[in-house]
Parts: C-alpha cells; structure tokens; sequence
C-alpha cells in the first residue's frame, strides 16, 4: 500500500471517539501532551450504541470520579439531560445512585464542542487499520488512506468495532454497530503479539416511534427534582424534566417468543460470544426465568426533537417479524411502529490481564487499551477506563509518573484491578458489591477523595480547581466543628433544639452519637453546626453522609491500612514463582500467568491459596 506521513508528530494518539476515546484525549490533553483523537466517523462522537442513559447503580459513582477527574461525562450528561433519578435513595448514602435519561444527540453535540474546543486535542477522521512497532514498542498508526501517524504512546479504544458482526435472527453482516463499519485485522496484528483474545457480545432493543404508543393507557414515571447533577461544575438540574412510561410484557408475549426461539441466534448456536449476564436479552430473561408471567418495560424517550423511544428491557436479536409480533403483543404498543431493529452484536476483546494498573499492554509497551476492548460493558466503565489510560499515556509520552488509584480510593480503582488481576470470562460491569469498602466510597464525596489528586496530575481548570478547593475548606471545617462539638442540656442548648424542632438529651452528648439517635432527624441537626449555613445541597449530603457512617468509616481506615500494606509490597517482574518453597505447583503455575504486581493483588487472585500467599510474602521478605 502507497503511505505518507502525516507532517505532524504527536504525544498521544487515542483510538476511536466512543466513550472511553473522549476521555482518554481528554485527560491526556489536560496532563500536558498533544493529542490526536482518530476516529471512523466525526458525526458518531461519544454515541450511545444503546440506551441513551448516564449513571446508575455503581455507575453513577463511576460518572461522578470521572467527574472529580476533571472529566466529561458527567457535565455532557447534565447538560443533555431528559430526566434525573436517584436510585437506593431509601438505602444508605453509599449505594445511593444518580441515573439520567439523556438526549442522544445533545449528548453528541456537547461532547465534541468540548473536544474542539481543547488546545491540544486535534480531531481526525479516519480508520486505522495497522500499529506501527519499533520492537516491542508502539511508535504509530497506519489508516486505511495509507496515512502513517508517529507518537509516543497510543490508547485504543475500538469499541465493539474489532471484528464486529451484527445478528438479527439468521441474517448476519460485518458491522460495527448497526450503520457503522466493522475493523478487521488489527485484532489479528495484536493476537500475533501473543495479546490473549476473545469473543463477547451484547444486544439493543428495537426502538419505536413515539407518535404509535397509546401513552395515555399507560401509566406515567415522573423525573425527580431534588436530585443534585452529576457534575461539580452545576449546582443545580436545568431542565425541565420529561417523564417515561412503564408497560409489561404479556402471556402472549412470552409465548410468541418462545415459539420462536430456535431462530433466535443465539438459541441457534450462531452467536458464540457470551453476554452481559446482568443485562439479558428478553429472549433470555423469558427462559431463565420461566415462572415469571411477565416482565416490565420503560419507555423512555431518546431527544427532545425525534420521535425514538427505546423501550428498556426488552433487548433481543429474534427475527424481525418475530420482533414486530412480541412487541405488538404489549400493552400500548398494539400498533406500534419498529423505527430501528434489535440487534445483537459479536465483537473481539483483548484479555485485560494483557496489561497493567495503568491500562498499558505488558507485551506492547506504550500501547494502552480502554473501555470495551477490555471486557467490559457500559459507557460509565468505559470513561472510567479512557480517563485512567489517558492520563497514563500522556504520562509515558512526557515521561511524568503514572498515576492510578487504588481500590481504597475509588470504584474506578476496584474495577481495573478486578480487570488485571481476574480477567473477565463475560462481559464486566460496575457494581457498588465489587467495591471492599464502599462506605467511603461515595457519590457524594468522589471529588472530596480524587480532587487533590487531579489538582497534581493537572486535570482541572481554573474555575473548577476554585470551585473544589472552596467546597473542600467549607465541608471539612464544618465536619471538623461537628467531631468536637457536645449537645449540652441547658436553657440556651434546649432554645436551640427546640427552634430546629429536636429533642433534648437526657445529659450531654457529643454531636456525632447524638446524630445516631432514632429520634434525631440529622437534615435539621446539621443546622447546629457553625458554617452550616453557608453550605450548599451537595455540601450538605456529604456533611450528611459523615455524619451517617462516622464510627463504621473509622473501623474501616484500618481496613484500609492493612490492605495499603499489601499493596505496597511489590512483586520484582523476575520472580520465578517456580522456586519458592510452600506453594504448589497449581498455585505457581497460577501466579506465574497472572504476574500480579502486589502481594495485595496475589491475594485476590483465584485459587491462591492463604499458605500459598504466606510463602510468597517469606519470600519477598528474603529479597529485600
Ligand atoms: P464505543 O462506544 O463502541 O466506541 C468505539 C469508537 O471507536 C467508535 O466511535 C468507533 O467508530 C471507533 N473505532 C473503532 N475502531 C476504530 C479504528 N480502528 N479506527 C478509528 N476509529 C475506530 N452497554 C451497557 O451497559 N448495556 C447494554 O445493554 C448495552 N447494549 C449494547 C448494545 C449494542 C448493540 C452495542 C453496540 C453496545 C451496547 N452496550 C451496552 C455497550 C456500550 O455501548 C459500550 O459499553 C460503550 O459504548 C463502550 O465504549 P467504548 O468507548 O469502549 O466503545
């Protein structure tokens, strides 16, 4: 093939604007280096391949630390927001979850206004279809116009491009996703570097044409206004909210399904890639669990200015007629029109125990992976990953350190850390269980833990360094006053319990317990505290949510100190586990493939056994 260069040399080149590629540029770019972010196609920036939602369980807290990192996603989700909720908001702080409904195409537009409008970040139309080596190490990219791009580190972001093909009942096409073209062969180019590969898939429900819905038959889900947005940078939600509807499948429903199974593709033995197991097909959901008679449906809008609404729950990739009869068979949706097809699509990931913590590939130096490539699924994990291996790439190509947070730190943390040292066996996603101590990880203080962090690694600008600083100062001197101050008994103390409307104490007590108490309501206790009124609703809920772990938080920073002790006794690469007196040969051979970098993440691997691990500590003792 004929090849030019392009005249320009560049630090960084991020692979594919989906969700992971935004933020990998993003944060690359705002760490120091120059950044080309090359990408099929300009007018599919940041697309949500499926539902047009932000956030969630586990995944808001995700959007709020890509946030605190100076990140996207939380501020193109506020602004292109239909309808807020919050999730578990009758559980406890730490699992509360923000979730928005978003417009698809504001979420676009916002995304790349920001993108263009960056220094250093050059957008460029194109495919790349080759790497370009220097040993083991990445020096560029080729596209498919034979253009060769010279770097200092790349971070590849394919999506579910790699090798995608698309499945509706038994009709199969190479595709990316549906309207996008596929990238063939440089699956092939890392499978001959020895990366370890595989096959995964996932599936889209059909979307339908609002103006066919009987909305009035249906019953109605409000947004919720007292919900405070993703992002630092907006104190409060804008819009005006738009609300969903909710409908069931049917008896007829699952019947007509079930008829049809056989010519589903993946009942067919067609598909082979295995799927979200939390986010099922309805295929699937109507065999597993056989006893239910029916399942339940949103209706959410996808924008403001079309008439698509995705219909949530019933993903599917049965034969489009099969489609129109199901759908059809739902209350509401008797004449409803199928603007688009559910799909399901097939697609190549690269193992992530291919890499390190800071998301590079241990064969391939300088070349690092991000988002869905590496197992995952979801947009929030994807970000979460781009933003990570942004900031690492950029490291590499200015030769700063890396940086990555731990498991202590941030969800962000748990999630590559399961990725590198358990590797995925289906496609993997953010949940506040994977998370050891998740009493301090919250939505509400995931600025308040990485802030500092991203002030260092240069990720914040001006405004929003001011902004954090001032909400940092106010939260911790009022939580400050709050953990010395006692509730006392007498005349002035039972004026100012009385003027809030709360309960006197039999005899003085500090601030804290006195918060425990069932008869307390802390939204009026925390009026007590000096400076309290100079704070702000998302001030207030971590005061709040302090408030509402103090005692357990503590027991668990010495959780913390212990496993921080681990973490810090690093594994030499050289190691021959082979050689180390106490383990076995299963438990060797185990720690040999996985190469953890720590005691810490040697003890979560599987089938590392407790003597095994004492073994390997002796050991590390004798070396240093
Ligand atoms: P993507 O968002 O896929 O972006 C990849 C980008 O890279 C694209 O813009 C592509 O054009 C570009 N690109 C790829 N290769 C190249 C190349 N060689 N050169 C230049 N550009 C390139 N997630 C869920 O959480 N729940 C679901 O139910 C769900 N269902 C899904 C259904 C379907 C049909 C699809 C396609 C995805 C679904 N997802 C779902 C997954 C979700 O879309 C992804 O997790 C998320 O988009 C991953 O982000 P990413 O940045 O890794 O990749």
């Amino acid at each position: 093939m004929f090849h030019v260069k392009h005249p320009d040399f560049i630090d960084v080149i991020v692979i594919g604007a989906g969700h992971a590629g935004c933020e990998a540029a993003w944060a690359a770019a705002n760490r120091g280096a120059t950044v080309r972010l090359i990408t099929q196609n300009l007018d599919t920036i940041a697309k949500m391949s499926c539902n047009p939602a932000i956030g969630g369980i586990g995944k808001g807290h995700l959007v709020h630390e890509v946030d605190a990192l100076g990140g996207l996603m939380g501020v193109a989700a506020d602004q292109s927001a239909l309808q807020y909720r919050v999730l578990n908001r009758r559980k406890g702080p730490a699992v509360r979850a923000t979730r928005t409904q978003c417009d698809r195409r504001l979420y676009h537009i916002y995304m790349r206004s920001m993108l263009d409008g960056h220094p250093r970040i050059h957008l460029h139309q194109g495919s790349v279809s080759e790497l370009m080596f220097d040993g083991d190490r990445v020096v560029g990219v080729v596209d498919e116009l034979g253009v060769k791009h010279e770097c200092s580190s790349v971070v590849l972001t394919t999506g579910t491009f790699l090798g995608g093909v698309i499945h509706v009942g038994d009709r199969s096409m190479p595709a990316g996703r549906a309207g996008d073209a596929p990238v063939m062969g440089l699956t092939d180019e890392l499978y001959r570097r020895e990366l370890k590969v595989g096959r995964l898939k996932t599936g889209t429900p059909p979307r339908l044409d609002k103006k066919t819905i009987a909305w009035d038959q249906l019953p109605m889900q409000p947004g919720e206004t007292d919900v405070q947005p993703f992002s630092l940078m907006h104190d409060h939600v804008k819009q005006e909210q738009i609300p969903c509807a909710i409908t069931r499948t049917t008896e007829r429903t699952h019947e007509i399904i079930l008829e049809n199974l056989s010519r589903s593709p993946m009942y067919s033995g067609k598909i082979e890639g295995v799927g979200p197991r939390y986010c099922p097909s309805i295929e699937d959901k109507v065999v597993r669990f056989a006893d239910k008679s029916s399942h339940q449906i949103f209706l959410e809008p996808e924008g403001g200015d079309h008439n698509e609404v995705y219909p949530n729950g019933i993903s599917t990739s049965l034969p489009i007629d099969v489609q129109w009869a199901f759908v059809r068979s739902i209350p509401g949706l008797e004449k409803v029109n199928l603007i688009r097809p559910g799909y399901a699509v097939e697609y190549d990931y690269i193992s992530p125990q291919e890499l390190t913590s800071s998301l590079e590939t241990k064969k391939i130096k300088a070349l690092f992976h991000a988002g869905q490539i590496n197992g995952t699924t979801g947009y929030e994990e994807a970000a979460a990953q781009g933003l990570i291996a942004g900031i690492n790439a950029a490291s590499a190509a200015l030769e700063l350190p890396h940086w990555v947070p731990d498991r202590s730190q941030a969800y962000m943390g748990v999630m590559i850390d399961d990725l590198v040292t358990k590797g995925v066996t289906e496609p993997y996603r953010m949940f506040t269980s994977r998370a050891e101590f998740r009493l301090q990880l919250r939505e509400d203080n995931a600025d308040l833990r990485l802030g500092n962090h991203a002030i260092e690694l240069g990720l914040y600008s001006e405004l929003r360094r001011q902004r954090f600083e001032a909400r940092r100062d106010r939260v911790g001197e009022v939580f400050a006053s709050a953990g010395a101050m006692q509730i006392g008994t007498g005349a002035e103390w039972r004026s100012r319990l009385a003027e809030l409307r709360l309960p006197v104490p039999t005899q003085s007590m500090l601030f804290s317990s006195y918060c425990h108490r069932e008869d307390v309501n802390v939204d009026q206790a925390v009026g007590l505290l000096d400076g309290a009124g100079a704070l702000n609703v998302r001030d207030l809920e971590s005061i709040k949510a302090l408030l509402h772990y103090s005692g357990y938080i503590d027991k668990q920073h010495q959780d913390v100190d212990r496993f921080k002790k681990m973490e810090a006794q690093i594994i030499p690469e050289t190691i021959d586990y082979s050689r180390i007196a106490g383990i076995s040969i299963e438990c060797s051979q185990r720690l040999q493939s996985a190469r953890p970098a720590t005691l810490g993440q040697a003890s979560r691997l599987s089938g590392v056994t407790p003597a095994a691990l004492t073994g390997l500590m002796m050991h590390l003792r004798t070396l240093s």
